[in-house]
């Protein structure tokens, strides 16, 4: 990714400093940041995968499932699970102290399994762009605009799949897009 011929302030994921950033790309202000972001993604990951292991594990006929398996089986928050329960809305009966035994087919019918959350997830959305001139800049006023030159503009609209549309001897590209991708992230 090659360096930015303009500043772009933005606010660090990890630790909410305000950073300029080198490219495009990046996302956190220091070395130490980005391992911290590194890690807590890989935790992240293996929690998952712990989860999902689990949930395979569950036999199809158990009518009820333990907290901790409905939190595999479900991806739902255990502290939103404790609210349901408790609010009602969700059926589950105390077999023991600390062992809470909550009925599978409400949490059927009030959410998607994990597996089946996640392929909603996975599912791109198709963005409507409006491609009226209006609501779009031509390459040069995206140059003027924000000091970039035609080629690194051509690069970035093929690097993120901006649509353009050609009318005339103009390139028109969203508006929106441009300046989310230009624009500082600094509210
Ligand atoms: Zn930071």
């Amino acid at each position: 990714m090659p360096a930015i011929g303009f500043e772009i302030k933005r606010k660090c994921k990890v630790c909410g400093e305000v950073f300029i950033a080198k490219t495009l790309d990046s996302l956190y202000c220091s070395p130490k940041c980005s391992k911290v972001a590194w890690k807590r993604k890989r935790d992240a990951q293996r929690k998952e995968e712990k989860l999902t292991q689990l949930a395979l594990h569950i036999p199809d006929i158990r009518e009820y499932l333990s907290v901790r398996e409905a939190v595999a089986m479900f991806g739902v928050e255990r502290t939103t699970l404790y609210r349901l329960i408790k609010n009602g809305t969700v059926p589950a009966i105390n077999v023991g102290k600390r062992l809470t035994r909550i009925k599978r087919s409400a949490l059927e019918a009030m959410f998607l399994t994990r597996t089946e959350s996640n392929a909603e997830k996975t599912r791109p959305v198709p963005k409507k762009y409006s491609m009226e001139p209006g609501d779009c800049y031509t390459i040069g006023e995206i140059c003027n605009r924000y000091h970039v030159d035609d080629s690194t503009v051509w690069s970035h609209i093929r690097k993120y799949s901006i649509p353009s549309r050609q009318i005339g001897n103009f390139v028109y590209v969203p508006k929106e897009e441009i300046d989310n991708l230009y624009k500082s992230e600094v509210k």
